[in-house]
C-alpha cells in the first residue's frame, strides 16, 4: 500500500534505536525525510548511516540527525536550527524511571512531566499552525499502555503520560486543527523487545529476587501473542497513521500490546 507521503518531512524523537528507530525507518522507507533526534551522538549517527544504506539509491529521501536532548530548550532549538514546519512529528523520549511511589519527590515528577507530557506539547506548538496552513499533518506520540492499565512501579509515566493524553483528546478535536486535515493520535507500546523493557525487567528482577530470565518468562506468560513486540511493527502501524489512508483516525489511543490488555474496550 502507499501511504501518500513520500517527499513529507518527519521529526522522530528518540530515533536512535528502539521504537522511535522502528518509526524512523518505516517512515523513510514511505519516501518521508526524516529528522532523527537522540541524545547519544554515535548511537544516532550509526542508526541513521545503516538507514540511509537500507534505502533505494534512486529514491532522493534524505536521513538527517540532530544530537539532542528533546526535552530542553536547547534540545528543541538545535532541532529547529535544522529543520522547521514538520509534516509529521512524532514525539518520543526516555520513560521515566521505575520506583516506589514514597520515592517521587518533586524534582522527579517535574522530570517526568518535562520529558513525557510538556515536550511533546512543545513539540505539537511549534509544529501545528504550519500544518494547520498547508492542509496536512500527523501528530503521533508514542505514550504507554500505561496510560490504559497502569504500572505500579511506573507511576510517574503512568501520570504524565496521562496528562499528555487529556491534552491531545482535546487538541485533536479542535475543528481548527480536524477540519484542517492535521491528525493526533498516541500510540500505547504494551511490552516491546528493546533496551528500554530489558532494562525494566532488571529493575523488576531487583526489586523481587528474581533473576531477569524469570521476569522475562513471567511476563511472556501474561501476553497473548506469548512473545514481545519488534521496533518494526511499531514502526509500521505509526507509518500507516501517517499516511493519507488514516486521515480520518485522530484522538485515538492505539494499543500495541498482543493482546494483553484484558478488557473489552
Ligand atoms: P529505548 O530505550 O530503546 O530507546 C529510547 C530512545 O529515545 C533512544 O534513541 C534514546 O537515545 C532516545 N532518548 C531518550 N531520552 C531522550 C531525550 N531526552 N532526548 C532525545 N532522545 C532521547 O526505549 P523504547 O523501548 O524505544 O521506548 C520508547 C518510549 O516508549 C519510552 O518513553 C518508553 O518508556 C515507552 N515505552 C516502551 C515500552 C517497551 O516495551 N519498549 C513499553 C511502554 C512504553
Amino acid at each position: 500500500m502507499d501511504l501518500g507521503i513520500a517527499g513529507k518531512w518527519a521529526l522522530v524523537c528518540g530515533a536512535s534505536k528502539g521504537l522511535g528507530l522502528g518509526c524512523a525507518q518505516a517512515l523513510a522507507h514511505e519516501g518521508v525525510n526524516v529528522v532523527m533526534v537522540a541524545r547519544g551522538l554515535a548511537t544516532l549517527e550509526k542508526s541513521a548511516s545503516d538507514l540511509r544504506a537500507s534505502l533505494d539509491d534512486s529514491a532522493p529521501t534524505e536521513v538527517v540527525f540532530v544530537a539532542a536532548d528533546i526535552t530542553t530548550e536547547e534540545g528543541r532549538a538545535a532541532v529547529s536550527a535544522v529543520r522547521t514546519g514538520f509534516d509529521i512529528v512524532v514525539t518520543n523520549a526516555g520513560g521515566p524511571p521505575p520506583g516506589g511511589f514514597r520515592d517521587w519527590d518533586r524534582e522527579a515528577w517535574i522530570k517526568a512531566v518535562d520529558a513525557n507530557m510538556l515536550t511533546p506539547i512543545e513539540l505539537i506548538k511549534a509544529n501545528i499552525d504550519t500544518m494547520i496552513g498547508r492542509g496536512f499533518g500527523r501528530i503521533v506520540n508514542i505514550t504507554s499502555s500505561a496510560v490504559k492499565a497502569p504500572i505500579d512501579i511506573l507511576g510517574l509515566s503512568n501520570g504524565a503520560r496521562s496528562g499528555l493524553t487529556g491534552f491531545v483528546a482535546g487538541l485533536a478535536r479542535n475543528p481548527e486543527v480536524a477540519a484542517a486535515g492535521v491528525t493526533l493520535n498516541n500510540l500505547l507500546p504494551g511490552k516491546f523487545d528493546t533496551d528500554r523493557l530489558a532494562g525494566t525487567m532488571e529493575s523488576a528482577a531487583k526489586k523481587t529476587g528474581k533473576t531477569a530470565a524469570e521476569i522475562r518468562a513471567l511476563q511472556l506468560a501474561q501476553i497473548p501473542a506469548r512473545r514481545f513486540g519488534t521496533a518494526a511493527e511499531f514502526g509500521a502501524i505509526c507509518a500507516f497513521l501517517c499516511g493519507q489512508q488514516a486521515a480520518y483516525i485522530t484522538g485515538q489511543n492505539l494499543l500495541l500490546d498482543g493482546g494483553g490488555y484484558p478488557g473489552t474496550f
